[in-house]
């Protein structure tokens, strides 16, 4: 019998029920196993000569992968910022994935195109952003950074006379990329890739919550010229704190320099008006980029880049070729993009959007807020510090190591106890200089009685490490 993937509704089907029965399990699996590296591996086995049927890979695969799965979708993963997979959005990423739409061109595919469209509009509208802007789907907030200073580059190069599209960045005019010192470790990395050079990024002091010091960006702004790039955050990834953008906006504007903010998730808190206060002025920038798989909680991978001056934006992705089918008045996503061909991950967005609505937003953001008081008023009573004032999702958490014990080891050996006691899992970061530990609470499945569990296991780790005999 040919093996016809497309077809193969065994493997469809067996797909779908090992899928429905991993959603299950992730309340009750341990959140963060941890196999030796060498077991997963081992279990995939060599290429094989003959190609197995499809429902086999799909079984084999499931055997092999299931020691190493974290729950990192589940409703006690506070790593990183994370969030799970709403299931409307889940459902959609499936049909698009069926669909096997290329969403590079209208002419491959104008319905991906057109919820493309929809979902931009209807963010700009839920970020209450410039309803000119342009708006692409890119596979993260690293790659949303990277669009908004590949756009920020071409624009301030193009005031100084200079087109970096055709010529480069040889004999360019020097562009200056100032961010503060808190700028999220991506904006290195795509100041890097553009040639702009990490290590020439001029840094700007922030506060003690991490906030940006816009006297001090006034100051840095003043201190050269020629074009210039400054990169404000919504959300610290530690503390969540936000930059203040209305005299960040007025240093950017007096010197003519080009604002991008890193709004991964934080950018998210314009829907609630509890939050949005923090983030008055965010609408005067030039660029945006957020994440959608971050607080969404849409599958990976999706990031979004928002660009007030769409011409910038389509100039610095321009894209040429005979055979290519473009323009015309339509949506074409490359132009959104450095990617040509890709899936269509707008369509997922569409879906969470459409399925939890504009009220259901502010309340995934508000809850997971809440949450992250919870937390950090459970972990107080029981002792630990907060280090930060929790004005979003993120909670940083202090410990007293015991007598004897070195501080910052003390803070790992609670870390890893609580990884593998498998509750909740949890980890940690560098905060003024020292280790502390890290929550991010950003999953629509977690509930409050979570938060208790997950607070107990960490006072329970941190008391078992305290004592003589947990050392
Ligand atoms: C997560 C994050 C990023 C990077 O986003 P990816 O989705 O991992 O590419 C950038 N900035 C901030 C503030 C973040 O939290």
């Amino acid at each position: 019998m040919p093996h016809d993937a497309a077809m193969d509704g065994e493997a469809l089907r067996l797909a779908h029920e090992h899928a429905l029965r991993h959603l299950a399990s992730l309340n009750d699996r341990p959140v963060g196993p941890c196999p030796a590296p060498e077991v997963i591996r081992a279990a995939l086995g060599d290429m094989p000569e003959q190609g197995d049927k499809p429902a086999a890979v799909i079984d084999h695969l499931v055997l092999a992968c299931e020691p190493g799965l974290v729950a990192s979708n589940g409703p006690r993963y506070f790593g990183f910022v994370f969030g799970g997979a709403v299931p409307g959005a889940l459902a959609a990423d499936w049909l698009v994935s069926a669909w096997d739409q290329n969403a590079c061109f209208y002419v491959a595919s104008p319905a991906a195109a057109a919820v493309e469209q929809a979902a931009a509009e209807w963010l700009l509208d839920l970020f209450d952003l410039p309803r000119e802007s342009a708006c692409g789907f890119v596979t993260g907030c690293q790659a949303a950074n990277f669009m908004g200073l590949l756009a920020a580059r071409r624009s301030v190069l193009q005031r100084a006379g200079w087109d970096v599209h055709a010529d480069g960045l040889r004999g360019a005019p020097p562009v200056r990329v100032i961010a503060s010192e808190q700028a999220h470790s991506t904006i290195d990395r795509a100041a890097s890739i553009l040639g702009l050079g990490a290590a020439r990024i001029e840094r700007v002091r922030a506060d003690e919550q991490g906030r940006m010091s816009p006297d001090d960006l006034a100051r840095v702004l003043g201190a050269g010229d020629g074009p210039a790039i400054v990169c404000a955050q919504a959300g610290n990834v530690n503390t969540g704190a936000f930059d203040r953008m209305p005299p960040i906006a007025d240093a950017c504007q007096a010197h003519g320099a080009w604002l991008h903010v890193d709004g991964a998730f934080g950018l998210w808190g314009r829907v609630s008006p509890s939050i949005a206060p923090h983030l008055e002025g965010v609408e005067r920038a030039d660029s945006w980029a957020t994440d959608a798989h971050k607080w969404l909680n849409v599958p990976y991978d999706c990031g979004v880049v928002i660009v007030r001056d769409g011409a910038a934006l389509h100039a610095a992705t321009r894209y040429e070729g005979d055979y290519l089918i473009k323009g015309g008045g339509r949506r074409d996503g490359c132009d959104f993009a450095v990617e040509s061909s890709r899936r269509a991950r707008g369509v997922p967005v569409y879906a969470a959007l459409r399925s939890l609505g504009r009220a259901g937003v502010r309340r995934l953001i508000e809850r997971n807020c809440a949450q992250a008081r919870r937390m950090a008023e459970r972990l107080a009573a029981g002792g630990a510090q907060i280090l930060n004032d929790v004005v979003l999702n993120q909670v940083l958490v202090d410990l007293h190591a015991p007598k004897g014990r070195a501080h910052d080891a003390h803070i790992d050996a609670v870390i890893e106890r609580i990884q593998q006691d498998g509750v909740c899992w949890l980890g940690g970061t560098r905060w003024n200089g020292q280790r502390a530990l890290r929550i991010s609470v950003s999953c629509w499945l977690t509930k409050d009685e979570d938060i208790d569990r997950s607070a107990a296991a960490i006072l329970d780790a941190a008391a078992s490490e305290s004592q003589p005999g947990g050392l």
